[in-house]
């Protein structure tokens, strides 16, 4: 009989294409999960997902003959007790592109040495290896066109994606392990279920993950080029950000998929799914980039922490339609559209500013998708501090913003229901409506939706002026 192997599951909850799995599947396994805490442990929305994709994943392994084992703890500790309790030789799992978990690898692979354990490491999360992909000068890239194509033309001999294994046999010694229920991931008493609504909107796991997938394809690739900011348009994007995030499919599935459907908007979005192999290519080579920003000058920039705006913000109370119905869309589907993503974060970090750090947080905890390259890549991005990022001097103007990409109002009117009644003229600007207006829409500002909390040019200006103190600074 062959040795058992233990297949140690993190952010690729899938059977099929799945090299770490397929390198063991002939093997008696150990399919593991293990909560670890931590810097950047799962945030709120992240753990009611990660919940119900871990549940999906112990069924499709109970099915194919390989129960799932759930831990709690410290893998360096853990892994070599479990190792040695089912006689495995190899742990095979995905690499990572988090600090705080590719130091974990690292001492866990020299503490399982120590027991003649191998941990093996495979590609299951990405399209490139972040440190093999380099400039022509051999360094990593700092900006994303150059790398993207690079990468294009790198993935012009994508492997197809592996088939799921059919069949799966059980290491003996292996241990119960905790229940789903205790591990605690979803909402418990005394705390309200701030999580009860997602369900409606999501159905985490693989096979939820190749609907969205087949729907996409079916009913948004081709208008993607034409819809994907537009945040009122029924699927002018994917919604595939869970998904890859907490890998129930892989990249190179969605890749190939897209590709076999072709057609307008494919080009579009398979630079999209370069921008989080971007992100993770950031990630691996600046780990700093979830706390401090990637331009160090920033590290001096003249923030005004106020907790009562972040209150406004975080809550969609801002005064400004597009803002508020960005964020309660947060709140009550853990996800935003991209778009608006980008006008709710840099109202918060230049009209309202706040650091990019608050907002960075927020996302982290109420994010469906929260995934560390991503988020901080792209709050740097939006706050002028990152790689490649905007200029801190464009400001985008909310209601402009608003004004533009949902002309309408039908993305503000579905999250900001109090404002429906609204002529389309003033639905991004009540604040300008004259007093008949108001009434007509029984409207009152101030008591059924709240007046500005900042005037617009005002706001700008003191970012402008908070910005030109920074370069002077950088100057002297
Ligand atoms: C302030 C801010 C914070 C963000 N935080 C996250 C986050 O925590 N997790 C996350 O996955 N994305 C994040 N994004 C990127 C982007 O908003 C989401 O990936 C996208 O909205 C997901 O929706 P979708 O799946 O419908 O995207 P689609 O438009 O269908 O794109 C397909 C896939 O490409 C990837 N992608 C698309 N745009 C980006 C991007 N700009 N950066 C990285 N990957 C991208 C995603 O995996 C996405 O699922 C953030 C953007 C901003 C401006």
């Amino acid at each position: 009989m062959p040795d058992s192997a233990i297949l140690w599951f993190r952010q690729d909850l899938r059977l099929a294409d799945h090299p770490a799995l397929m390198a063991v599947a002939e093997r008696p396994i150990l399919p593991v999960y293990i909560l670890e805490d931590g810097p950047w442990a799962p945030g709120g929305a992240a753990r009611w997902w990660l919940h119900h994709s871990l549940a999906a994943l112990g069924r499709d392994l109970a099915e194919r003959g390989a129960p799932l084992v759930l831990l709690r703890g410290d893998p360096r500790r853990l892994l070599p007790d479990l190792a040695a309790a089912v006689g495995a030789t190899e742990i095979h799992a995905g690499r990572r592109t988090e600090p705080a978990g590719r130091r974990c690898d690292a001492e866990t692979h020299a503490a399982l040495q120590a027991a003649g354990t191998r941990l093996v490491l495979h590609r299951t999360a990405l399209l490139h290896e972040p440190h093999q992909v380099r400039t022509g000068s051999g360094t990593p890239y700092g900006v994303y066109t150059p790398f993207s194509r690079n990468v294009f033309g790198l993935l012009e001999g994508l492997a197809p994606a592996l088939p799921a294994p059919a069949r799966l046999s059980t290491a003996p010694g292996a241990p119960a392990g905790l229940s789903l229920d205790e591990l605690a991931l979803l909402p418990r008493l005394p705390e309200p279920d701030w999580a009860a609504g997602f369900a409606a909107y999501w159905q985490p796991g693989e096979a939820g993950a190749a609907a969205r997938l087949a729907a996409f394809l079916e009913h948004g690739l081709a208008g993607y080029a034409d819809r994907r900011n537009d945040p009122g348009a029924a699927w002018g994007t994917s919604g595939l950000s869970p998904h890859l995030h907490l890998g129930e499919i892989s990249p190179r599935q969605v890749w190939h998929a897209a590709q076999a459907r072709g057609g307008k908007g494919l080009e579009t979005f398979l630079k999209e799914l370069l921008w989080r192999e971007f992100s993770h290519h950031l990630l691996w080579h600046r780990p700093e980039m979830p706390e401090a920003p990637l331009r160090v000058e920033f590290a001096a920039f003249p923030w005004q922490p106020d907790a009562a705006l972040l209150r406004a913000w975080q809550r969609g109370r801002t005064g400004y339609p597009i803002i508020d119905a960005g964020m309660r869309q947060l709140w009550q589907t853990g996800w935003m559209h991209n778009r608006v993503r980008m006008i709710t974060a840099s109202f918060l970090v230049k009209h309202l500013l706040q650091p990019w750090q608050q907002g960075e947080a927020w996302f982290w905890d109420t994010l469906v998708d929260a995934d560390l390259a991503a988020n901080s890549a792209s709050w740097q991005w939006v706050a002028g501090c990152g790689a490649d990022a905007a200029p801190y001097f464009r400001i985008f103007n909310p209601v402009l913003q608003g004004e533009k990409f949902d002309p309408t109002g039908a993305y503000v009117r579905r999250w900001c229901p109090e404002l429906a009644p609204l002529p389309d003229r003033f639905i991004h600007k009540p604040h300008e409506a004259p007093e008949i207006v108001l009434r007509g829409a029984g409207l009152q500002l101030g008591r059924d939706y709240p007046a500005p909390v900042v005037e617009l040019a005002a706001g700008r200006a003191r970012a402008l002026a908070a910005f030109a103190a920074l370069k002077g600074d950088a100057a002297a």
